[in-house]
């Protein structure tokens, strides 16, 4: 399987490079050059698969034989090994059809851990083979870097540096971040906000001089592919279990980067029987925008209770428009671009409505959301976490099949984000799990530095081992 550029003007690359490289030379996103398929009858046999067994067999296809069978699958099992609940995904019915995935087992309760628990052992693993070592440099809003942070932590051949905006993370989940005191993991606290973190990692990767010759950066953003790819197994672990093939389903993401749903979209492609797609956004509404409105423009960001989605540009759209305008590298280069000089995005009308043919989107503001987690709390005994509350609350105001089932994926767990339960009104502050309870006891190292790309490279030069 060859990896290709989204603007079409990097060469390809096998799938270990793709994982390696991040963005392409050109600025563009590595994608599959094409989705393998699966029919219906492939998909019905893998009902009683566990998950582990599942992930071989949706992954395998990208990564065709360049990870041998038999340590791939010793990878996810390892991966997985570090979840905390039995069914690694499992699902709970809130009311006629509704049902959440809880994607909040892994070890530092977001769903990221599905796909960073999985890159950072796969990254091991390529690296020790090639006798090679590496720099991740990653932004996060929050979730990506204790989950990026915690799968490479044992990693001797990688040097992580990952950025939060200072101030801006809850505080579990800063400490998540800087508790974790292994000598080749630096956090930085940027004073921006996490497009200032997400920018100043895009252009340290389009110019690495700042780093010594035998080192290059590796991405844990959604812009690495392994990431997506991890991803979409849950979603055919979900539609199995509410009986897909043999039925429709429909899933609600709560969304930031897109990098999530777009796994979804990837699913749907690969065979999955998904009805509808909702994108659900916070204030920073701009998918939501693009996909009701034709209106994908850049606005102020918005600091809200769900911060993992405090996002304006989402790097995976991208790939999204990619496969909209039928893998035309050169038409995708021109929009974004464009987008770039602009602050515009505009879609053709066969990209649009290509798209409104899967997704639906919706907007939630913080006080509905509140409300929601209020309401939902009451008539259900169920703590959602802020990001969640927004998704289920996008597909209850959406979705009218009664018929169809719809999923609406956890993305984490309530005790991330104390803060925002209790401006949400909980008088009881749900609590960590048993394995996490002394968080706040542990000792913290991470440091301050200035919007300044310049600084933060020499900082990230001057550390490394
Ligand atoms: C990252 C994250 C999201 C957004 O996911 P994307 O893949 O960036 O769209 C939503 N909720 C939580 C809790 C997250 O950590």
């Amino acid at each position: 399987m060859k990896y290709i550029s989204t603007r079409g003007q990097s060469p390809a690359l096998s799938f270990e490079d793709a994982m390696l490289a991040g963005l392409a030379s050109d600025g563009g996103l590595y994608v599959p050059e094409k989705i393998p398929q699966f029919s219906k009858e492939e998909i019905a046999s893998w009902a009683s698969l566990s998950y582990q067994e599942l992930a071989f067999k949706v992954m395998s296809p990208f990564v065709d034989g360049e990870v041998p069978d038999d340590e791939l699958r010793e990878l996810i099992q390892k991966t997985y090994s570090t979840f905390r609940h039995d069914a690694i995904a499992p699902l709970v019915q809130t009311a006629h059809n509704e049902f959440i995935l809880e994607l909040f087992h892994g070890p530092t309760l977001a769903f990221k851990d599905f796909a960073l628990q999985f890159l950072g052992n796969l990254l091991d693993y390529v690296l020790k083979k090639k006798d090679q070592r590496v720099v991740i440099m990653g932004a996060t809003s929050g979730d990506t870097g204790s989950a990026a942070i915690e799968g490479c932590r044992h990693s001797d051949n990688v040097d992580i540096f990952i950025l939060h905006p200072h101030n801006r993370v809850s505080e579990v989940q800063r400490r998540q971040m800087t508790t974790v005191l292994q000598k080749n993991v630096f956090n930085l606290a940027l004073e921006g906000n996490f497009d200032d973190c997400q920018n100043m990692v895009k252009s340290s990767f389009g110019d690495q001089s700042f780093l010594p010759p035998d080192r290059q950066l590796v991405a844990v953003n959604s812009i690495n592919w392994v990431r997506i790819m991890a991803q979409i197994v849950y979603y055919f672990y979900a539609g199995l279990a509410l009986d897909a093939p043999h039925r429709a389903v429909s899933f609600s993401v709560p969304t930031g980067n897109f990098g999530d749903i777009f796994a979804g979209y990837l699913a749907k492609k690969m065979g999955l029987p998904i009805d509808r797609l909702v994108i659900a956004t916070n204030a920073n509404d701009i998918l939501h925008r693009c996909i009701s409105n034709n209106d994908h423009s850049l606005e102020t960001l918005v600091q809200s209770l769900s911060p993992s989605m405090d996002i304006m540009v989402s790097s995976n759209f991208e790939r999204m428009l990619f496969d909209l305008y039928d893998q035309d590298g050169g038409a995708i280069n021109n929009l974004m671009l464009n987008f770039k000089t602009t602050g515009k995005l505009i879609l053709s009308d066969l990209a649009l409505t290509k798209a409104r043919a899967v997704f639906t989107s919706y907007r939630l503001d913080d006080k509905t959301m509140t409300q929601v987690m209020t309401h939902f709390w009451e008539a259900t005994g169920y703590l959602l976490d802020p990001h969640t509350a927004i998704g289920v609350e996008a597909a209850r105001k959406t979705l009218y099949r009664q018929d169809i089932p719809v999923v609406c994926l956890s993305t984490a767990h309530p005790a991330k984000f104390p803060e925002s339960i209790r401006k949400a009104g909980f008088s009881n502050e749900p609590e960590l799990p048993r394995y996490m309870a002394d968080l706040f006891d542990r000792k913290e190292s991470y440091s301050v530095q200035p919007n300044n790309i310049e600084v933060v490279q020499q900082f990230i030069a001057d550390n490394i081992r």
